[in-house]
């Protein structure tokens, strides 16, 4: 495997970097999971507005330019010969000293990793997930914007290690105020009395890319869908839930915290947003 870092395509084993990098040290850095399928990257330029985004509100300079990273990021998967991955680009900090000071790393290291992704196994698309409310709640906004997509996943690891304590392979996360956020590493949607409701990002939800393609899909469909405020007990009572992320893509939640959800298995608009999202996967994105 050929991984790119600053400015290299680098043999797997060579891809290193420094004990000193902040990114190491503090979880001080930004990163992007993309999707390529069929040569196509799904909504690269989306995900790399995110990344400066995430980058500009941590006052970390970009190494490249949004035309040179999508380059970069093609490029890597041409290196491979990859027509479907899962691409990681990374910015850390870069390397400095032991205190915290960014200001005293020279300079970002940026790397991109294209590879293979293990999504959930195939039965939990067609029968759907269980899934748990976990203790740990979601970092508080005015602590740190769970809409940067730092280094700093510790808070979601947290949850996903409850998960696992419960037997589930996700879990919602709920913010402070006890509002549903998100789950660990997925948005969240439910689907009651035909509309498609999920939590607005100012809940501490990560502005998902899947989820955007969510609000696009359901306008095609002529599906009603908004943002509200939603509690453990609008998930209980829903019809249908379904998660989204750039790895997961749309998989549907039969059940929450041993309650089921509508009929138990999934939903027929889960299905036809599904549908939908795999037919767009094929056609949308950028050419490599
Ligand atoms: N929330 C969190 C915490 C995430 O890490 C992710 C990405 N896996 C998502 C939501 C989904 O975002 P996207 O659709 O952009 O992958």
């Amino acid at each position: 495997m050929k991984i790119y870092l600053d400015g290299k395509f680098v043999d797997e084993a060579d891809a290193k970097v420094s004990v000193f990098d902040h990114g190491l040290l503090y979880g001080d850095g930004v990163f992007e999971g993309i999707r390529l399928y069929g040569g196509n990257i799904f909504r690269l330029d989306e995900h790399l507005e995110r990344l400066e985004y995430s980058a500009k509100a941590i006052l970390l300079p970009m190494p490249l330019s949004r035309k040179e990273l999508s380059e970069v990021t093609c490029e890597t998967c041409r290196q491979n010969k990859l027509t479907d991955a899962y691409i990681r680009l990374v910015i850390t900090r870069g390397v400095g000293d032991l205190g915290l000071a960014p200001w005293l790393c020279a300079k970002p290291s940026l790397f991109v990793i294209a590879s293979k992704i293990a999504l959930y196994p195939k039965e939990h698309y067609e029968n759907g997930l269980s899934i748990v409310t976990v203790p740990t709640r979601r970092i508080n906004p005015a602590a740190l914007p769970p809409t940067i997509k730092s280094l700093n996943y510790l808070n979601n690891i947290l949850g996903k290690i409850e998960a696992r304590q419960f037997g589930a392979l996700e879990a919602i996360m709920l913010n402070d105020q006890g509002y549903i956020a998100e789950c660990t590493a997925d948005n969240v949607f439910v689907v009651h009395k035909g509309e498609i409701i999920t939590p607005a990002a100012s809940q501490g939800a990560l502005k998902g890319i899947t989820r955007s393609t969510i609000f696009d899909i359901a306008k095609e469909l002529k599906l009603p869908i908004r943002e509200a405020d939603m509690t453990r007990y609008d998930v209980w009572v829903s019809d249908e839930c379904f998660l989204t992320g750039s790895g997961a893509e749309v998989i549907p939640v039969v059940k929450l915290d041993g309650r089921e959800i509508g009929t138990g298995k999934p939903g027929p608009i889960t299905q036809q947003v599904l549908a939908s999202f795999r037919r767009r996967v094929l056609v949308e994105g950028a050419r490599i």
